[in-house]
């Protein structure tokens, strides 16, 4: 048989799964996704999708697109609570454009060019069996499905992940974010900015989505699952952030309290292996990170491109999988482990660790510039 006639299963039509689908599926592939929504849900939130992650639009021929119904970011500034520049980071020298866009959008974008049988909602996985060469997917429903191989891309609590080895839970990293979305266009914002402020133990970040939307996110220590305040998630922000950079609490004020996320935040320490014979783990699944650097999607944008090259060029998905991740586990590793260092420096909440934290960002800038360029620089 040839490789590409595989019947690929994949698990989860999030921004991994939907992109890993539609890239089988464009070099010949046979892939079904399996989401257990029932529909495609407005996921109030933006994304930052930086030059890695843009080149992997580029490749499904999603760039164009993306651009229209997206905002092109050219900096990522980093100021202290009441508004002092510490450094600000110029992300527009690659050759492809940094795109900050709602989640919703990037996701219709996937969604729109998998033919629709190969996307199957409102399914929810529950375990495999596997004879012979064949992996077999089984549903609540009590539907089953046969492919050649099988990818989890079902997120931070994957259950396929649980399935091939054993419960292991996620850790919190004592951090909880709030996301919002507003139309009210602060006059501080800087047109193709992403602002973040960072202070003692919180952090509040703004930046502009397509269609005149405002996206922002707040993120502050907290105990896990720590229920919202009696006087409600909006009032609880309101006074949180009430004597920072004057923006910060107006765009809180201005958004519907309906509009506002509260997330608790989790990564995992990163481990392989990822697969087991022809069944393998992509995204949050494998190697779920705190979004510190914004690289979450970006990677599992990544992981697309690359098992789908990996399958075309070992016709067994057993090998396929096995080169896979061995190129990819360095890379998600860096990112998670940097990810958690950057997290941990924004937990500092003494006022003297503050001061040195700003200190410190001022006197590393060519440093912390170079580190990013270097996570931007890598095409997968
Ligand atoms: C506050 C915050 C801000 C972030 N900002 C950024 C950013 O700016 N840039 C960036 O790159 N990343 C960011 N991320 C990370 C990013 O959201 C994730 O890394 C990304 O969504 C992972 O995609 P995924 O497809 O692997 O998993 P998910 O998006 O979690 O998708 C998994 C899918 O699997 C489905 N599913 C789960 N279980 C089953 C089952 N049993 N059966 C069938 N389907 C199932 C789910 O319904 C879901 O649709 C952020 C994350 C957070 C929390």
């Amino acid at each position: 048989m040839h490789s590409t006639n595989k019947k690929i299963i994949v698990i989860g039509g999030g921004i991994g799964g939907s992109a890993t689908a539609l890239a089988l599926h464009r070099k010949g592939f046979e892939p079904v996704v399996y989401e257990r929504v029932k529909e495609l849900k407005e996921v109030g939130a933006g994304i930052a999708l930086w030059a890695n992650a843009t080149h992997v639009l580029k490749n499904l021929d999603l760039l164009e697109e993306a651009k229209k119904v997206g905002v092109i970011t050219t900096n990522y500034q980093f100021n202290s609570q009441n508004g002092k520049e510490l450094i600000n980071i110029s992300v527009d020298s690659f050759e492809l454009p940094v795109i900050g866009i709602h989640r919703h959008d990037l996701h219709k974008l996937l969604w729109r060019k998998l033919p629709e049988k190969q996307l199957i909602l409102g399914e929810t996985f529950e375990r495999f069996s596997c004879s012979e060469n064949k992996v077999c997917a089984h549903f609540a429903s009590s539907i089953t499905a046969e492919g050649d191989a099988l990818i989890g891309a079902d997120g931070l609590r994957s259950k396929v992940r649980t399935e091939l080895f054993g419960e292991q839970l996620p850790i919190y990293r004592n951090f909880t974010t709030w996301r919002g979305l507003t139309s009210h266009i602060p006059n501080t914002y800087l047109s193709g900015y992403i602002r973040e402020f960072l202070g003692r133990g919180k952090g509040f970040g703004f930046m502009m989505l397509g269609k005149g939307c405002m996206y922002w996110y707040a993120a502050a220590l907290a105990p896990e699952n720590q229920p919202d305040d009696p006087i409600g998630r909006k009032k609880e922000l309101e006074n949180m952030f009430q004597d920072w950079f004057y923006s910060i609490p107006e765009l809180i004020t201005a958004t519907e309290e309906t509009d506002i996320i509260k997330t608790n935040l989790y990564d995992r320490v990163p481990t392989l292996p990822w697969s087991k014979q022809n069944i393998t783990l992509l995204g949050d699944a494998a190697h779920p990170t705190l979004p510190t650097l914004g690289q979450g999607a970006c990677m599992a944008l990544e992981d697309a491109l690359i098992v789908t090259k990996c399958l075309l060029e070992h016709p067994e998905p057993t090998v396929a999988f096995q080169q896979y991740e061995s190129q990819r586990f360095s890379r998600t590793k860096l990112i998670v482990e940097q990810s958690l260092r950057s997290g941990r420096m924004g937990q500092l909440a003494h006022p003297i660790a503050v001061k040195l934290r700003e200190t410190l960002m001022k006197l590393m800038k060519p440093a912390i510039i170079d580190s990013f360029k270097s996570l931007h620089a890598y095409r997968a």
